[in-house]
């Protein structure tokens, strides 16, 4: 059942997407040459503990996992793109590094993810994440009230398409409230004009992630959790939060 919010509950979530966007913004400035996954998984633990907020990640165990996760934040290095487990990795120069971030504040859920280059980057890794900030923006953009769940995924998809980049359909956005998967799926791909009809209430996060490519299959590693690609071609990943208000689409993790 996808669940409208109200205004009230919109303003709650407000606070734990500033908590979620603080996280990812801490980790962002301590990610270097050296730093440890797991050192960025500490300084991401306490802005979320200074803030009041709850990790979603923490403990989580859907179906596909043996284990249940134990980061505040997923980190994934390079050819890995979703749900890295933080280890005691340490990130090396030019590696592109990206970030997930799931909190609550009393009951309230907000879910954001950016991707980055630390030290020297390489254009095409650039290149990688700026199309995938591009489909974020896209996908965001054609989240207005009237408009129809399929127009996101098109908007993703077809960013996607024009850049040549892996798409796999698998995992993707989702409906966000009390829980922090909620109907509906958001997927990164789909036909205009199709599906559920937005409305000012619907809070969805929004996540493209691709693949340099040209795979588009993944392996996951002995940790259970770390989703790499089978061909070992970079990712990157991005993601807000996003309540549909009167006024258009809403932003409620911007850093
Ligand atoms: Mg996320
Ligand atoms: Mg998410």
């Amino acid at each position: 059942m996808v669940e409208l919010k109200t205004a009230a509950e919109i303003e709650q979530m407000r606070a734990a997407g500033r908590a979620v966007a603080a996280a990812l913004t801490a980790v962002k400035k301590e990610a270097a040459v050296g730093v440890s996954l797991r050192e960025l998984d500490e300084v991401a633990r306490d802005v979320l503990r200074s803030a009041g907020a709850v990790s979603l990640f923490e403990g989580y165990q859907p179906g596909f996992a043996t284990s249940p996760f134990s980061g505040v934040i997923c980190t994934s290095v390079n050819d890995a793109v979703l749900h890295g487990l933080p280890s005691d990795v340490r990130l090396a120069d030019g590696d592109l590094l990206n970030v997930d971030c799931g909190a609550s504040i009393e009951g309230w859920c907000a879910d954001s993810a950016t991707s980055f280059v630390v030290g020297t980057p390489r254009a095409e890794d650039l290149e990688l994440i700026a199309t995938t900030e591009k489909a974020l923006a896209a996908g965001i953009a054609a989240a207005v009230p009237g408009a129809r769940l399929g127009d996101v995924g098109a908007a993703i998809g077809a960013v996607g398409r024009a850049a040549g980049v892996g798409t796999n359909l698998d995992f993707g956005g989702h409906g966000i409230g009390r829980r922090m998967h909620e109907d509906p799926h958001v997927p990164n791909g789909g036909q205009p004009g199709r599906g559920l009809k937005l409305r000012p209430g619907h809070v969805i996060a929004i996540e493209p992630w691709f693949w340099r490519g040209p795979g588009t299959v993944y392996v996951i590693d002995e940790d259970g959790w770390t989703l790499r690609s089978a061909d070992h071609t970079r990712g990157a990943h991005a993601e807000h939060t996003v309540a549909l208000t009167d006024h258009g689409p809403e932003i409620l993790t911007a850093r």
